[in-house]
């Protein structure tokens, strides 16, 4: 089917696996909230002659030759980036997320200070100060949660910080289907001198389709993916109106953890800022809100969902008579992929898990619609109903979809 040879592919190995995963993303739905299927354009520039280029430092001071072009490039993405969150100052050379989140705390905390960040098992990221993560080794650690009603706790927030008095407050979360109340935050970090970092990772897109708050001008310092719902090339970004926090997180990047910027992922970054700045794209955000609210009143009828429902581009189920290990596992054999996941007070351990948690960015990109996203609701309640009991008409059907609606190809 794939003539590697012709595209100059000759480590047969390494392009049948290619061709395998291609074929597996094609033939199955995901659901994992934190993944999307990047354009063909995104993923052409991440193998463009970029790779090749070392660019360590920024425009117009760097340590190498010959990065004349690349200093255009990454002002040219900088630029968009500003654009599309109304930012003052971008530093695009994040490798991930959670790069952002280590250049941000090495250029604006010491070791050992104190950071109070969201519980990973109430939906907050690893790197927010979890105890197997660097910033909870490196740094003095407070974790807060959910309250009774499964919002986050701002009351334990304002406690927390009054008590520990942190020197950085982080809010942001990786498995939260509500807003999050910015100024709350702000207003606490105020209350005690702390240095406020929204982390937006999950919900950039839909801050830059402007169908969530916009925190820049709330928090000091705002940090990102780029490949959840933004759609674009796996990476990081921070933002910030102020100069002089700018200045420290640039060194906080390079030469503080990063040596050379990924050139070619920047290339990636630029077209992504300017994509999500189209009508089309704020069209994409709506039917993926659209898409998680079908399948989350969908499921609503046989399951508990975590916070009463969703108002973002994700939500946690609740499952009463199956671990979320079981559940993932019973979906994925239907060719529904999503991911196993906390829910508040979960009696299971972090590997089998009470809950699953479900998005719509991905398959929201692959052109499924409302009326799609109900059939599968009804599939994922009939799988896990059955328990491990496959169906063979439910698996057909899964497949049809996706025939339906094919993601591009991977060479073309
Ligand atoms: C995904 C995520 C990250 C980390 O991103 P990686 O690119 O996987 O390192 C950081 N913070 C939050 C809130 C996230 O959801």
């Amino acid at each position: 089917m794939n003539n590697f040879t012709s595209h100059g592919l000759s480590d047969i190995e390494v392009h049948t696996l290619l061709a395998q995963e291609y074929e597996r993303q094609n033939n199955t739905v995901s659901l994992i909230a934190s993944e999307n299927l990047a354009s063909t354009q995104i993923r052409h520039s991440q193998s463009s002659v970029f790779t090749n280029k070392y660019a360590e430092g920024y425009p117009g001071k760097r340590y190498y030759g010959g990065c004349e072009i690349a200093d255009k490039l990454e002002l040219l993405c900088q630029e968009r980036a500003c654009k599309l969150f109304d930012a003052k100052y971008a530093n695009v050379q994040p490798h991930s997320g959670s790069q952002a989140n280590m250049a941000v705390f090495n250029a604006l905390l010491n070791p050992g200070d104190t950071i109070l960040g969201m519980d990973l098992s109430a939906g907050g990221h690893l790197s927010h100060g979890s105890h197997i993560n660097f910033s909870g080794k490196v740094y003095k650690s407070i974790a807060y949660g959910l309250n009774e009603k499964e919002l986050i706790d701002m009351d334990q927030v304002k406690r927390l910080a009054l008590e520990h008095k942190p020197k950085m407050i982080i809010a942001g979360t990786s498995a939260y289907s509500k807003i999050i109340d910015w100024q709350l935050f702000r207003e606490i970090a105020d209350e005690i001198g702390a240095i406020f970092l929204a982390d937006i990772a999950h919900v950039a897109g839909l801050i830059a389709a402007k169908q969530y708050p916009n925190p820049v001008n709330i928090a000091d310092v705002l940090t990102s993916t780029t490949h959840k719902t933004l759609k674009g090339p796996r990476g990081g970004i921070i933002l910030t109106n102020h100069e002089n926090i700018f200045k420290k997180i640039n060194k906080g990047i390079f030469p503080g953890i990063q040596g050379g910027p990924l050139m070619h992922v920047i290339a990636s970054k630029a077209i992504c800022f300017h994509d999500a700045i189209s009508e089309e794209y704020q069209t994409y955000i709506s039917n993926v809100l659209a898409n998680n609210k079908a399948i989350c009143n969908e499921l609503s009828k046989n399951f508990d969902i975590v916070s009463g429902g969703s108002d973002t581009h994700l939500c946690i189920v609740k499952l009463a008579d199956c671990t979320g290990k079981e559940a993932e596992a019973w979906l994925a054999n239907h060719g529904i992929i999503v991911n196993k996941n906390m829910i508040p007070n979960d009696t299971n351990s972090p590997f089998e898990t009470s809950g699953i948690r479900i998005g719509t960015p991905s398959c929201t990109s692959r052109g499924f619609g409302v009326e799609e996203c109900i059939q599968l609701a009804k599939y994922i309640t009939k799988i896990i109903q059955n328990q491990n009991q496959v169906s063979e008409t439910i698996k057909q059907e899964v497949i049809s979809l996706c025939k339906k609606y094919p993601i591009e190809q991977y060479l073309d």
